[in-house]
């Protein structure tokens, strides 16, 4: 039973699907955008309507991004030889604010997990080893986050590209076990990718 308008329960449960949004927020947002003026809230559901129109995965690397190729595929100053494997989009951004790495990524948009269904189909596996067979990559760097699904998803992939003759490395100590890139430290992030062992 709700004490809310039908249109204000509406609006309070779809700010609860957003992640780490509990019901006592929700409220909280909903009626801030209740009270926020017209031009305020037009603004901002136009900002979200054109990130979703405009949203397309980069068709080489699958990052999230506004052209294709995306700003760092197609950066001339890019080395392509050099392939730094990630999770998620975010992890691209923990990435690139650490300034070291000067190669391209490749987003695999998940990780491998047997116990949620997600086998090797299910992620960006096929479409980086069609980058591997244009023959023109040196390193595959393997940054899958540090839990059990990120390692198995790097053993599986190394197992794969190993046979065809490309260097894979793993990132290395520093990021906690369990941890997550994102959420990682550029320092700490910087020295991961520079002890980057042979596996
Ligand atoms: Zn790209």
């Amino acid at each position: 039973m709700s004490y809310y308008s039908p249109s204000i329960e509406k609006l309070i449960e779809s700010f609860e699907k957003l992640p780490s949004i509990g019901n006592k927020t929700a409220a909280r947002l909903a009626f801030y955008i209740l009270n926020a003026p017209e031009q305020e809230t037009n603004a901002f559901i136009k900002s979200i309507i054109d990130a979703k129109k405009n949203l397309k995965y980069c068709s080489k690397c699958y990052n999230i991004t506004d052209t294709d190729p995306c700003p760092i595929c197609s950066n001339p100053r890019r080395d392509p030889t050099s392939i730094c494997v990630v999770e998620d989009v975010r992890d691209v951004i923990a990435m690139e604010k650490t300034h070291e790495f000067k190669g391209v990524y490749h987003v695999l948009h998940g990780s491998i997990s047997p116990m949620n269904g997600i086998g090797p189909d299910d992620i960006k596996i096929k479409e980086l080893l069609s980058r591997l067979m244009e023959g023109k990559v040196k390193e595959v760097i393997l940054a899958t986050n540090p839990r059990v699904e990120g390692e198995a998803t790097a053993m599986y992939i190394s197992k794969l590209i190993k046979p065809m003759g490309v260097k894979v490395t793993r990132i290395a100590h520093g990021i906690p076990v369990g941890g997550d890139l994102e959420y990682t430290d550029e320092i700490t992030l910087t020295k991961a990718l520079e002890g980057r062992r042979e596996l």
